[in-house]
C-alpha cells in the first residue's frame, strides 16, 4: 500500500493565529482508504522552500496532497512550484477562464486580470472542478507518484476531495478495510501504561497501536488494515486479547463512552442516584456528569461550596471540624460527601476539596470523598500540573472512584 505525504502551503499557517486543519481531515480520509500519512509539512508562500519540499516529497512518497496556494495572487505559488519541480510547463485553458468569468458574473462581479492565473494547468494534469470556489484543483500522475493540488479553504478542499479525489484513489488503490478498537483507560500514567503493553504491541506492525494522553486519561487506539473485514477483526482480537488482561479494570470503556457516561449507565442499571459536593472543582464535576443526556436518570444535584461558611451552611460540615483540620482535609471531604448524600437523599455522593493552585502551599493536594450505602471513604491524592489540570484530574479520580465502587462486589445496592 502506498504511503502519503501532505504539504500545507500558506505563510499564515506558520503564524500563531492559524493552524493547519486540512491535514487532519486529509489524514482521516486517507487512513480510511488504508493509506498511512508518513509526513506532513507546513511551508510558507516562498518559492524555493516550496520547490524543495515538493522535490523531497516526490522522491519519498507515492501519494502527495498539496493544499493551499491556488489563489490568483502573487503569493499563490503552488501551481508554479509543482510545474517547475516536475519539469512540466503550464498551459492556459481558455475554457477554465470562461468558466471563471461566468462564475464572477453570477456574483455580479467582473473578473480581474489576475484571476486568469487560475486558468493555468500543469501539463498533463487532470482538472478537478471546484464547485465552492474559484481555484480548480489538479490531479497529476508523475511516474509512479500521484500529486493532488487542492484549494486551501477547508470547505472547498473537503468537497473536492470527496467528489474528485476519492473516486480516483479508490480506483487506484487495492481494496482495504480499516478496523479500529479503542480502550479508554484511567488511573495510570501514560509511561506506566506504555511499559506494560509495549511488549505486546511492538510485536505487531498491523494493527498499529497509538497511545494518546487526553485530559488525564489515556486512549489506546488499535488500527488494523487488511483486505477483508474478517481478517482485520481477527488481527484486532488477537492483539486485544493480550492487551486487555494487562490493563484489567483500568479500561473503563471499549466503545468510546466517556467516564461520566459509563458511571451514568452503571448508576442507572442499579437504580441508584448520585449527588456531588464540590469545592476546588467549582462545578466541573457536576458539569461533566450533567453533560451526559438524560443524566437526571441518575443525578440529583450538587453543592458548590467554595467557602468554609458554605460548607457548613449547605452541607452541615461542622465549623469546628474545618477549624481543627482545615477545609482541605480527610475529615472535611468525608463530612462534605456525607452531607451531600444526606441532604439530597442520594445513594452515592462524591466530594472534592483541595488546593488547585497555582499560588500557596500544597498545590495539587486533593481529598476526594465517596459516600455510599456502605459508608464513606476518602482518597488523598497529590496531583501534578497547573490549576486546570489539577481540577480536571480531580474529576477523573472522583468519577473513577465511584466507577470502581459500583463495580465492586459490595458496590451493589
Ligand atoms: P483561494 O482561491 O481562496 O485563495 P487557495 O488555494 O489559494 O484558495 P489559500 O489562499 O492558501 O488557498 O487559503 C485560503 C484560506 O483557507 C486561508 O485564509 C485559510 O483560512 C484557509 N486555509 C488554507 N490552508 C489551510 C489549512 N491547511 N488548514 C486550514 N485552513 C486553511
Amino acid at each position: 500500500m502506498p504511503d502519503a505525504e501532505i504539504i500545507a502551503i500558506g505563510s499564515e499557517l506558520l503564524t500563531p493565529q492559524k493552524i493547519d486543519t486540512n491535514s487532519l481531515y486529509l489524514t482521516d480520509q486517507l487512513n480510511a482508504l488504508g493509506v498511512e500519512v508518513v509526513r506532513k509539512t507546513v511551508v510558507g508562500d516562498e518559492r524555493e522552500r516550496l520547490m524543495d519540499t515538493i522535490l523531497g516529497a516526490v522522491a519519498r512518497s507515492q501519494i502527495i496532497v498539496l493544499t493551499g496556494g491556488l489563489g490568483p495572487t502573487e503569493d499563490d505559488l503552488t501551481r508554479d512550484a509543482v510545474a517547475s519541480a516536475l519539469g512540466r510547463s503550464m498551459i492556459f485553458h481558455p475554457e477554465i477562464c470562461e468558466w471563471l468569468e461566468a462564475r464572477f458574473k453570477s456574483f455580479g462581479r467582473t473578473m480581474v486580470e489576475i484571476n486568469r492565473r487560475q486558468a493555468y494547468i500543469i501539463e498533463g494534469a487532470e482538472v478537478m472542478p471546484n464547485d465552492r470556489g474559484t481555484a480548480p484543483g489538479q490531479w497529476i500522475a508523475h511516474d509512479k507518484v500521484i500529486l493532488m493540488l487542492l484549494p486551501g479553504p477547508p470547505n472547498e478542499l473537503k468537497a473536492m476531495f470527496q467528489k474528485q479525489c476519492l473516486p480516483r484513489l479508490e480506483k487506484l488503490l487495492p481494496p482495504q478495510v480499516l478496523r479500529m478498537r479503542l480502550f479508554r483507560v484511567v488511573g495510570m500514567p501514560e509511561s506506566d501504561l506504555d511499559q506494560l503493553i509495549a511488549p505486546v504491541y511492538t510485536r505487531y506492525t498491523n494493527p498499529v497501536t497509538t497511545i494518546l494522553a487526553v485530559s488525564g486519561e489515556i486512549h489506546v487506539h488499535l488500527r488494523a488494515r487488511c483486505s477483508t473485514a474478517d481478517e482485520a477483526e481477527a488481527l484486532l482480537d488477537e492483539v486485544c486479547a493480550q492487551i486487555e488482561p494487562l490493563l484489567g479494570d483500568r479500561i473503563y470503556s471499549r466503545n468510546g463512552d466517556s467516564l461520566e457516561k459509563v458511571i451514568g449507565v452503571l448508576l442507572h442499571s442499579r437504580h441508584a442516584f448520585l449527588s456531588v459536593a464540590e469545592s476546588a472543582t467549582g462545578g466541573l464535576l457536576g458539569g461533566r456528569i450533567t453533560a451526559v443526556p438524560a443524566s437526571s436518570d441518575h443525578f440529583l444535584g450538587g453543592f458548590l461550596t467554595y467557602s468554609d461558611e458554605m460548607k457548613t451552611k449547605l452541607l452541615g460540615v461542622p465549623a469546628d471540624l474545618i477549624e481543627q483540620h482545615t477545609a482541605v482535609s480527610e475529615p472535611v471531604a468525608r463530612a462534605m460527601a456525607e452531607g451531600a448524600k444526606q441532604r439530597t437523599g442520594s445513594d452515592y455522593a462524591l466530594s472534592v476539596t483541595g488546593y488547585a493552585g497555582p499560588d500557596g502551599e500544597n498545590v495539587g493536594l486533593m481529598f476526594i470523598g465517596l459516600a455510599s450505602p456502605d459508608g464513606c471513604e476518602v482518597r488523598r491524592v497529590q496531583l501534578p500540573g497547573d490549576r486546570e489540570r489539577v481540577r480536571v484530574f480531580s474529576t477523573n479520580i472522583a468519577l473513577d472512584f465511584l466507577r470502581r465502587k459500583l463495580l465492586a462486589p459490595d458496590g451493589h445496592k
